[in-house]
């Protein structure tokens, strides 16, 4: 056993198909009378729902939310908070969405309800992002964390096939990266392998049928047991090669997490024997990297960064850029791996199956 430091961050989850009907009752118990809701310009409808369940605590509907939180909008949405008169916000969406009531919550103290309908994890976590002038600057702050979070399977049956796949493949990252991570404990041990345990089995089920409400139970379950170790672990090379990849060269997040992941897992291997024991028993036995780059091939989901719009001439420069500030990582990362990055990078870029490099 290993010596470890584990801090619990209060967070209440209510989980289950149907336990959106809980909505008010939670809204009471954080001590609100008034909730504004937020959600992305194409989830206005599910959040016209939320509203109405409200009845006289909704304080309105914000549906400006979109990706990476541009800190005009993160503004606009407190002002328009404050002229509302809300006390909360209820944030129904992907980590977008999220990500919105994260910002708002940081310049207010202003308690968040976060009701996910993808499987990003951020309603787990205390980090937060916001984009000011080109640049996103992130932070943890335990204020952002969501006080509430409602996992309701039956609103993540409109998420599109492509999406629900890739989404499912970013909190599998966070879980892998999480079972090597320097300030691991065995308690997000567990869950990491249970959440990577999850989504993957899930995953053919949502492909087959999106509609399969118990497999979207199991991949809700396991983007909350993955996210859960993001907010409590450090992140190493596969987060920081997603995070150039995304920031500078404005690529999808959860498709990038999809391509990159094999390959970041195929570079730590030797250097974490035991996580790459648990990805695989999580994945029914296949070889960690190998069985990741299947899983996201045969369902589908994209495997080349090329197909994601990066050119070739790019790859060189993200190299360089993640070897700048690198993050902890088992198979140490200096600015001399700048050649062995790019190796992943290109493979990665191609579209090939992982290999340690
Ligand atoms: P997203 O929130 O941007 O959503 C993508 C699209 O899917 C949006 O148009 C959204 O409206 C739509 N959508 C979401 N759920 C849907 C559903 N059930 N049915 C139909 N459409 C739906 O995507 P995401 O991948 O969830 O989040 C990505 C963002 O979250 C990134 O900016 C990333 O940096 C951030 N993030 C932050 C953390 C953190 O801890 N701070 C963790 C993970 C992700």
């Amino acid at each position: 056993m290993i010596d470890f430091v584990y801090q619990a961050q209060a967070a209440r989850v209510i989980f289950g198909a149907g336990s959106l009907q809980h909505l008010e009752r939670e809204v009471q118990l954080l001590g609100a009378e008034r909730a504004l809701v937020l959600c992305t310009p194409e989830q206005q409808a599910i959040a016209e729902q939320v509203a109405q369940l409200l009845g006289v605590r909704s304080a309105g509907i914000y549906p400006k939310a979109v990706m990476h939180v541009p800190a005009e909008t993160a503004a606009a949405a407190v002002k328009e908070a404050h002229r509302l008169g809300a006390d909360c916000a209820i944030a129904i969406g992907g980590g977008s969405t999220t990500g919105l009531g994260k910002a708002i919550a940081l310049e207010s103290g202003m308690p968040i309800l976060a009701i996910p309908t993808t499987y990003a994890g951020s309603e787990m976590t205390p980090i937060y992002g916001i984009t000011e002038n080109g640049l996103k600057k992130t932070g943890r702050d335990p204020r952002v964390l969501p006080r509430t979070v409602i996992y309701d399977p039956n609103l993540s049956l409109s998420l599109p096939v492509g999406l629900s796949v890739t989404s499912a493949m970013n909190a599998i990252a966070h879980a892998a990266e999480g079972l090597y991570a320097k300030d691991g404990n065995p308690v997000m041990d567990l869950m990491a392998e249970e959440g990577i345990r999850a989504l993957a089995s899930a995953i053919p089920l949502i492909k087959t049928n999106p509609a399969d409400v118990d497999a979207r139970s199991d991949a809700l379950y396991g983007a909350w047991l993955c996210g859960t170790v993001l907010g409590n672990v450090g992140m190493a090379l596969h987060h920081k090669l997603c995070h150039t990849l995304g920031g500078t060269f404005n690529l999808p997040h959860a498709e990038v997490h999809t391509v990159i992941l094999p390959h970041a897992i195929a570079f730590n291997a030797a250097a974490a024997p035991n996580a790459m024991k648990k990805i695989s028993r999580a994945l029914g036995g296949k070889p960690a990297a190998q069985g990741l780059y299947e899983l996201a091939k045969t369902h589908g989901a994209p495997i080349s960064l090329k197909e994601l719009g990066m050119t070739l001439d790019d790859v060189d420069k993200a190299a360089q850029i993640a070897v700048q500030n690198p993050y902890w990582n088992p198979r140490p990362i200096g600015v001399d791996s700048a050649s062995t990055l790019k190796n992943l990078l290109q493979r990665a870029w191609e579209g090939g199956s992982p290999i340690a490099s």
